[in-house]
């Protein structure tokens, strides 16, 4: 077995998807408190080589081969964007003459080595989760240093050179971007980064649903908001 893991594929807008994880643990530059993959503390924003990517790399050739997938979609245990091979991986993939989607939490989009990368994937997928510099470093709990506003400019900086699908994955959070005022702000970041396509999502794992979650009615009403700006 290699350090890959799948989830089973999919049909999305008549293409067979291929969901890979590239990363063997979480490795992730925010910690944020309603993390799906839990704790870690590998909070890095920097490259790290993990064992085994040719033996993933011949397993990820297999899993294609099997699938019969025609976009694969790097959807990691935290951002895929600090293992070291992301390039070479994106590169074998590209390849075969398939389409890469890439989801990354948005920050290092910015970065000059990053944004390289990330340029070579037909789709990326950028996050926001909170509109309050206070928010972002409360509940997001990023690496030291790092801002809110950096954060929308180093999305707004990718995307305004970026050729592929640029799409902007918006989580409503009960208590923290649910009143007028913070759909009022998405808003606005939504017109600064200028995505190809938004998607509206909410808290579902049962752990943080309690608290973090939306009724229907008010996702409903948000998700129309931000989704005919
Ligand atoms: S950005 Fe995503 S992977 Fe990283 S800590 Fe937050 S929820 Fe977890």
């Amino acid at each position: 077995m290699g350090g890959f893991s799948y989830k089973d594929i999919y049909i999305e807008d008549g293409r067979r998807v291929l969901e890979v994880n590239i990363l063997p643990e979480k490795h992730c530059n925010f910690e944020c408190i309603f993390c799906p993959i839990g704790r870690s503390q590998n909070k890095v924003d920097i490259q790290k080589s993990f064992d085994e990517t040719g033996s993933s790399l011949i397993e990820l050739e297999n899993m294609i081969e099997n699938t019969k997938a025609e976009l694969i979609f790097i959807n990691s245990k935290g951002e895929a964007l600090v293992n070291d091979k992301i390039g070479d991986i994106v590169d074998f993939i590209k390849g075969k003459g398939l389409l890469v989607r890439l989801l990354s939490n948005g920050y290092l989009l910015g970065r000059d080595e990053y944004m390289k990368i990330a340029n070579k994937c037909d789709e990326v997928v950028g996050e926001l989760k909170v509109i309050t510099e206070e928010d972002f470093q409360r509940i997001q709990r990023p690496i030291e240093g790092y801002t809110f506003v950096e954060y929308i400019s180093n999305m707004v900086s990718f995307n305004k050179q970026y050729k592929g699908k640029f799409i902007f994955e918006i989580t409503i959070i009960n208590g923290y971007n649910d009143d007028e005022e913070s759909i009022q702000k998405t808003k606005n970041v939504i017109k600064e980064i200028s995505p190809d396509k938004i998607i509206v999502v909410r808290i579902e794992d049962e752990r943080f649903k309690k608290k973090l979650g939306i009724t229907d009615e008010r996702f409903e009403e948000i998700s129309n908001a931000l989704l005919n700006i």
